[in-house]
């Protein structure tokens, strides 16, 4: 069809029209998405805490708290978002980002590799299979070994760069839930032969009893929803803490944090995660999860029952509307603001 412009009317109405289709979608009003998800899975009473290391059992089961933090630092909130619980598996995200900063991301490939195990997160199987590779950080094995390769002389040293990282990344100072890292290094005797192997292997070069000790800590460490959303909105920010402003790890590593992340980011459901939701994310037996959706926002969610597969059933659901509603998935190639109807 052809459009005759023969007047300045016929402008203006051709002007309007495509203000009109440029235009962009309503603001979504961020809060509103955040509260609309709180009140719809508060009440679920779906899950059961982890109760292998004893002190987790012992958790507020109804502790819920959602946060979502911007890249340009603005921060949602809604719930709980005070309490803390112990950030476990979530730790290995930044331990492994850790020493992909220091000695490159093939420090991590090439040792004890990037690729999805099919097997439980502690599993010995993994490790027999390939002689300690063809696993991930994200997995027990993996993520002690990466431990043990973050620099420092003594078990110490890698001790204080491990949670000086995980405060630059939260923004703030962390510390040792005491109770859990009691009950955890009770009871961490899978942990301990999982290193012992990964020794054997060679994939571990330092003393892996020590390791599994500075492992074992880094999981007790204690964050609430906001801790993590900013841990979540740092790499969202390309490695740089939106509210601190700190670069915490060179933006040229987080593409290859964040595919881990994608990879095998919730044990055996990650492949159902990333289906629903596209966003790398990590969770963690005390009951967190985070995920990043790059480039616009970080978000978190905490509520100890766990599902069968061992994440968070209430932070799962939530943070997986509300990023839906936002458009967080990096996969949706659809306009911005116009994927809410998911
Ligand atoms: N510290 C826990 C363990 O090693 C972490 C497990 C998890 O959160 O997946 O068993």
């Amino acid at each position: 069809m052809k459009i005759r412009i023969s007047s300045f009317y016929n402008l203006l109405f051709i002007a309007a029209l495509l203000g009109c289709l440029v235009a962009p979608a309503q603001a979504v009003d961020i809060e509103s998405v955040l509260n609309t998800a709180y009140d719809k899975y508060r009440n679920l009473e779906e899950g059961a805490n982890a109760d292998y290391i004893p002190a987790l059992a012992k958790v507020d089961p109804e502790l819920f708290g959602i946060v979502l933090v911007t890249v340009d630092g603005k921060v949602y909130s809604v719930g709980d978002v005070t309490s803390e619980v112990s950030i476990q598996s979530i730790s290995k995200v930044f331990t492994m980002a850790k020493v992909m900063e220091e000695s490159g991301p093939d420090a991590i490939s090439d040792n004890m590799g990037v690729d999805a195990t099919g097997q439980v997160f502690n599993s010995i199987v993994a490790i027999e299979q390939y002689k300690g590779q063809q696993m991930n950080a994200m997995v027990n094995p993996g993520a002690i070994t990466a431990t043990s390769m973050v620099k420092g002389k003594t078990g110490e040293d890698v001790w204080k760069s491990i949670i000086g990282t995980y405060d630059d990344f939260a923004g703030r100072k962390l510390s040792v839930l005491e109770d859990i890292y009691k009950s955890e290094a009770e009871t961490n005797q899978r942990n301990q032969a999982l290193a012992m192997l990964m020794y054997a292997y060679g994939r571990i070069e330092t003393d892996p009893l020590v390791a599994t000790d500075v492992y074992t800590r880094q999981c007790s460490v204690g964050v609430n929803a906001r801790d993590l959303a900013m841990m979540a909105a740092t790499l969202a920010n390309g490695g740089k803490n939106p509210v601190t402003g700190k670069q915490v790890i060179g933006s040229d590593i987080v593409p290859e944090v964040l595919a881990v992340m994608a990879t095998a980011g919730l044990y055996d459901d990650s492949g159902q995660w990333l289906f629903r939701t596209g966003l790398p994310a990590k969770s963690g037996v005390g009951g967190g999860i985070l995920a990043v959706s790059p480039g616009k926002f970080g978000i978190a969610a905490i509520s100890p029952p766990l599902d069968p597969a061992g994440n968070s059933v209430r932070a799962q659901k939530s943070i997986a509307d509300i990023s839906n509603a936002l458009c967080g998935n990096p996969y949706d190639p659809v306009p911005e603001g116009s994927c809410g109807s998911k």
